[in-house]
């Protein structure tokens, strides 16, 4: 039997070797560089990833109402060079392996990853403020730091706080 034909009957044997996609799903490595997710939850607003973003897809502005935080992250200018989630202090931005991109033409303007990071008001003053997470309080003033109720304060209340408990 020539090779051609042995090539061919193992091909046969073997099945396809390409996936049908779109038509069925194509599985993406773990680690891809793809779209960015947001989690607002853990997000406190400091704008390293808007400062540090190669593409500026990042937008970070108050709300209207100065209730909370509005984030944007546009899909289209994204470079996913992943210096928002190296820089990002909490964990909230993170790539993703999704590397669906593809979008209608008319849905350009939309393209975009919205959340919004709702602000508290500060336990002393009542100022809006952004609660600190607590992993982020430990880091700063220790252990003890959320104990004393720091992350529900805003910057002014708590250096106050923190000068009291010094003087005490
Ligand atoms: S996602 Fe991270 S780096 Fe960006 S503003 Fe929120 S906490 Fe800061
Ligand atoms: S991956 Fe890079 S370009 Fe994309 S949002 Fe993050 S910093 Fe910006």
């Amino acid at each position: 039997m020539s090779t051609f034909l042995k090539v061919i009957l193992q091909n046969l044997a073997k099945g396809p070797s390409t996936i049908k996609y779109p038509f069925e799903d194509s599985p993406a490595p773990e680690k891809l560089r793809g779209k960015i997710a947001h989690d607002p939850e853990k997000c406190v607003a400091c704008r390293m990833c808007e400062y540090v973003c190669a593409g500026g897809a990042i937008r970070i502005q108050d709300t209207e109402d100065n209730k909370g935080i509005n984030f944007v992250v546009w899909h289209n200018s994204c470079t996913f060079c992943g210096l928002c989630e190296y820089y990002c202090p909490t964990g909230a931005i993170h790539m993703t392996n999704d590397y669906h991109t593809a979008h209608p033409q008319e849905e350009k303007y939309d393209y975009c990853e919205k959340t919004c990071v709702n602000k508290a008001l500060c336990a002393r003053c009542g100022e809006p403020i952004l609660p600190l997470p607590p992993k982020m309080i430990k880091k700063v003033y220790g252990e003890e730091g959320d104990v004393k109720g720091l992350s529900k304060l805003c910057p002014k209340c708590r250096r106050k706080a923190v000068w009291e408990d010094v003087v005490r």
